[in-house]
């Protein structure tokens, strides 16, 4: 039987961060990364529209993305000369109608207060800015002048695996089936082929699945998958300041290379989790919903070619679309870094480092997570972030 001081469940954007800040942390024992998907063919990492931004409704959330920000700033200076996750710094642009502007209002002061490089216009200053960009029905938006985009997120994963590989971090092929634990304490996993790794610690990074993760421990974490599609579509005109953007409708669109990508049409009323197995597109949302409201909000894309789609699914956190950082407060070594609900990805270094400070240093340092701790899932008490795209 192996054995390992740390054992992280899920090998994707979030455990290889987790396990790259510990040994930047000076964690110098034994680490399990476990992964069973190694190709990553399902992980919502690799399925994702890669994007950061700054543009979140509280506080904690831009910390988080903030510190990735400098993480991309550092890249070369930690991996050195030839890294590259190709980081398009274009910005978001998220609009408000009428109904939407208070919120836009409350989010750009809490943002600018953070420091981060947002400037809020009306539709007319937007299509001064922006010429293709229709203003029908915009109250206002907010578009992020540095700071904010998409990157490769492929690339960013294959960084962190390769160097904590390097730095005697195992990566472990296999299915986490079972959590043992006594009591108080977790002990071990047990992974499909029957195999047995004891663990003094174990973090749950198993992203839409980490609720069933927990549930093997005997703990309650309200996190399941959700389908989205992406849709990629061809388009005559090249617009190469444009930014994400999110309509008021939550339909999102933005260059990818020579190309553009969008989604964002489902809707979560009634919405229940997605079948394991299940990771077809959703065509009829491009069809009906999606395609409408581009060619109503950019008129060139009414004469648009689609091409191929694809499904990931996403962590959601159904208690409040926030994620779940940190140890259980009873089961104090079993961490969560789950629930990120569609805003992971940018939030991995950040969490990798907030997770390595506290089981090496015993606090968080960098950035404070604790209001996004256990407790209020168990209290049932709601930390809500309001901008989930
Ligand atoms: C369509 C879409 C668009 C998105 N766009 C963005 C975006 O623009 N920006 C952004 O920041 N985020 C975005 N996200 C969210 C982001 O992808 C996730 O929040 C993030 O990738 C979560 O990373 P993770 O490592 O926790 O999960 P995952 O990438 O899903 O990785 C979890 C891993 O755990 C493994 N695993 C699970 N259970 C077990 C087990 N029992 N044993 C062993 N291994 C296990 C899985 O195989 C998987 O590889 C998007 C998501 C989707 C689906």
């Amino acid at each position: 039987m192996a054995s390992y001081d740390i054992v992280i469940i899920g090998g994707a954007i979030v455990g290889s961060a987790a396990a790259y800040f510990l040994r930047e942390e000076g964690f110098a024992g034994s680490i399990a990364l476990v992964e069973r998907d190694p190709r990553f063919s399902h992980a919502a990492t690799t399925l994702s529209a890669a994007s950061i931004r700054q543009q979140f409704s509280i506080p904690e959330n831009i910390r988080l993305s903030r510190f990735t920000l400098g993480f991309f700033r550092e890249l070369k200076d930690r991996f050195g000369p030839e890294a590259d996750i190709a980081f398009r710094e274009k910005g978001y642009l998220i609009l408000a109608g009428p109904d939407g502007l208070p919120v836009l209002k409350a989010n750009h002061a809490t943002q600018r207060a953070e420091g981060a490089d947002i400037v809020l216009e009306d539709a007319e200053a937007l299509q001064r800015r922006f010429a293709w960009l229709s203003g029908e029905g915009v109250s206002a938006g907010a578009y992020g002048l540095s700071g904010e985009g998409w990157f490769d997120a492929h690339a960013l994963l294959a960084l962190l695996r390769k160097d904590v590989k390097a730095r005697g971090v195992d990566l472990v092929a296999g299915e986490v089936v079972s959590v043992e634990r006594t009591g108080d304490r977790v002990r071990g996993v047990t992974l499909a082929t029957g195999e047995r790794l004891e663990a003094g610690t174990v973090i749950n990074a198993a992203g839409p699945d980490a609720g069933k993760v927990a549930a093997m421990a005997g703990l309650a974490l309200p996190v399941e998958p959700r389908k989205r599609s992406v849709f990629v579509f061809e388009a005559r005109d090249r617009f190469d300041d444009m930014p994400l953007l999110v309509d008021p409708s939550g339909i999102w669109v933005r260059p990818e290379g020579a190309v553009y990508i969008t989604g964002g049409a489902e809707s979560e009323e009634g919405e229940g989790p997605a079948e394991p197995g299940d990771f077809e597109p959703d065509w009829p949302l491009f069809e009906e919903v999606i395609w409408p409201a581009l060619a109503a909000r950019i008129p060139a894309f009414e004469a648009i070619r689609p091409g191929r789609a694809w499904a990931g699914h996403y962590e959601f956190n159904t208690l409040d679309q926030n994620a779940v950082i940190g140890p259980h407060p009873q089961v104090a070594n079993f961490l969560f870094a789950n629930g990120f609900s569609g805003h992971g990805l940018q939030q991995a270094p950040a969490v990798g480092k907030a997770l390595a400070e506290w089981i090496v240093h015993g606090g968080y340092g960098t950035v404070d997570c604790s209001a996004f701790g256990y407790g209020r899932i168990a209290a049932g008490r709601p930390f809500r972030e309001l901008n989930v795209i």
